[in-house]
């Protein structure tokens, strides 16, 4: 069976002008901001204007651990928007931007997949409306303060070997992870060792992600720690002077952008935080658009459930006071068997044995889903390979643990293929029996958070942190930071912090090998296991095939 690609399918896209789907929202034309035709910042007048109205349902999209299988989350998300729209609910699609340095290297899209897409796809998943650029700027603005303020005779007494705050840029470029500057002599500052990370790991973007507006924005970017003093006292971006100047170059990329699917419905693309060293969800600001102007916000959590859906309930939520009325917990055939053990290469011919052997990693992300007060649906997402015993055992397993499994074939047949989904995710919205609440409560000591998550979650015994972690995390306390929720970074592939024990383990540890304070995101990163800030190329990266053909289109993205 061959099927079109990717990018076929949305270069054959019927898009309509922007500007009419931002009049199927009721955003007046003067409000939207067109980057062309088929993009649009909403202007921060016309969000603000909003304030006070009635908000729509808000539904999460999430997942079981992810495998090399893929679960097609985005593809979920957008694909259940359309089909909402479909049944004749008004519904709005929150997604992530996607990050330029991946795509080069060997990811897919982020724009979903199959009928199930947003578009423009190529330009998303490229230089967009700029919005990751000029958060690359701001960042950069304020690691270059630094170093001339250190130049300048550092009034504010750095030590120069405690400057926590790195530089960034959009590419995957391992060769920039730990270097010198400051070199070649006195008129170029004092050599230090610094940093890149890619700017989607970087604090500015969390902080972007998590603010309310561009008042509250400069407040957060002041609060970020940007290095210590030698008595170890935290200096903050406030006393470089950068957040004011921060905020002018972030003004327009804070006003949400829209673009359409395949099938001309409203979708929010705005900001993309990392999933482990941040919280891994779209803008509060796009969200909070969303709900104002839709009945129905269908929007994405990063990772699996115990990662993703756990830190858009406990930090994007609980921060930005949001009530999710309903879950979607995307799985497929395929990574069923694959945490069944059975191995990537096999997994085309039927196996329902390894399905039900790797169904309790299902299970357990419906239990912990559940546990937040949200009802839970599942998406079987299916692919061409799934055979009706396959897909027949998933849904007996999660009948049994009190759920429905639906199958959807949006990827295939668009909003056509999940009409079902739709209808069962209405009706439990509408049946008010969410009653959301985050697992910890915000006072809680930190290291009790951490604990909170791990056994309840993740379901281990035990964490396991120094003296040296559990003392710093007593020193947050005392100054003031104990009040913060804290944003776990470890491996998506399994409950535990070993990527190779799939299904649903128990007995594990969970070893803190260090915490980091993001005072201006506004939470504490526990990070357990390696985690990258930096990704590097594979050996052969996608951007040896990347080119324009001969009719100037992008090839070899997807
Ligand atoms: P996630 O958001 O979970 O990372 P995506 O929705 O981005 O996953 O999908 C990842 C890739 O898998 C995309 O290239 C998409 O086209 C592909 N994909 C998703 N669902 C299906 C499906 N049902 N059949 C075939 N390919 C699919
Ligand atoms: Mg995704």
């Amino acid at each position: 069976m061959a099927f079109k690609t990717d990018i076929e399918i949305a270069r054959e896209a019927q898009k309509r002008p922007i500007m009419e789907i931002g009049e199927k929202l009721g955003i007046p034309a003067e409000h939207l901001l067109p980057y062309g035709h088929d993009k649009a910042k909403v202007s921060q007048e016309f969000i603000r204007s909003l304030e006070g109205g009635k908000d729509g349902k808000l539904i999460l999209v999430t997942a079981i651990n992810p495998t090399p299988a893929g679960e097609g989350k985005t593809t979920t998300t957008v694909g259940l928007g359309d089909g909402l729209n479909r049944i004749g609910k008004k519904a709005v699609i929150c997604i992530r931007e996607a990050s330029l340095g991946p795509n080069f290297g060997m990811k897919g899209g982020a724009a979903g997949g199959g009928y199930a897409q947003v578009v423009p796809m190529e330009e998303m998943n490229l230089h967009f409306t700029g919005d990751f650029h000029a958060i690359t700027s701001a960042h950069n603005l304020l690691s270059a303060m630094i170093d001339n303020h250190i130049y300048w005779g550092n009034a504010l007494e750095i030590d120069t070997r405690r400057v926590s705050w790195r530089r960034v840029m959009d590419m995957n470029d391992r060769a920039l992870r730990q270097i010198n500057v400051s070199l070649g002599g006195v008129a170029n500052g004092f050599p230090r060792e610094a940093g890149f990370d890619i700017t989607v790991a970087s604090e500015v973007m969390a902080i972007l992600c998590l603010a309310k507006d561009l008042g509250d924005l400069q407040k957060r970017l002041g609060d970020i720690v940007v290095a210590y003093r030698r008595d170890k006292s935290p200096v903050y971006a406030r006393d470089i002077k950068a957040d004011g100047a921060m905020t002018v170059l972030l003004k327009d990329a804070m006003q949400p952008n829209l673009v359409q699917t395949l099938e001309n419905n409203p979708a929010f693309v705005h900001g993309g935080p990392f999933a482990n060293i941040a919280h891994g969800c779209n803008s509060v600001i796009a969200t909070k658009t969303a709900l104002k102007l839709g009945d129905y916000v269908v929007t994405e959590a990063g990772f699996g459930a115990d990662l993703g859906a756990e830190k858009f309930f406990d930090i994007k939520c609980r921060k930005a006071g949001l009530k999710p009325a309903a879950a979607v917990i995307v799985a497929t055939v395929r990574a069923m068997k694959m945490n069944g053990g059975v191995a990537k290469a096999d997994l085309g011919g039927e196996n329902v044995d390894a399905v039900k052997k790797g169904c309790p990693n299902l299970g357990r992300h419906i239990a912990n889903v559940k546990s937040f007060g949200v009802p839970v649906v599942v998406a079987i997402n299916h692919f061409y390979s799934d055979t009706d015993a396959e897909v027949a055992a998933v849904k007996a397993y999660v009948a049994e643990q009190g759920a429905e499994a639906i199958l959807c074939k949006h990827w295939a047949n668009g909003s056509a293929g999940i009409e079902d989904l739709a209808r069962k995710v209405v009706e439990m919205a509408e049946s008010g029996s969410a009653n959301f609440a985050p697992i910890y409560p915000d006072e809680m000591p930190l290291f009790q958070k951490i604990e909170t998550i791990a056994k309840r979650i993740y379901h281990a015994d035990e964490v396991l942190a120094d003296k040296s972690i559990r003392d710093q995390l007593k020193a947050w306390e005392e100054a003031g930071y104990g009040h913060l929720p804290v944003c776990m970074a470890k491996t998506q592939y399994s409950f535990s912090t070993d990527p190779n024990r799939r299904g649903a383990p128990t007995g594990h540890s969970v070893p803190v090998r260090e915490v980091r304070l993001s005072a201006g995101a506004g939470f504490i990163v526990v990070i357990c296991g390696e985690i990258m800030t930096m990704p590097g190329l594979p050996k052969v990266p996608s951007a040896e095939v990347i080119r324009l053909n001969e009719a100037g289109q992008v090839e070899g993205l997807f």
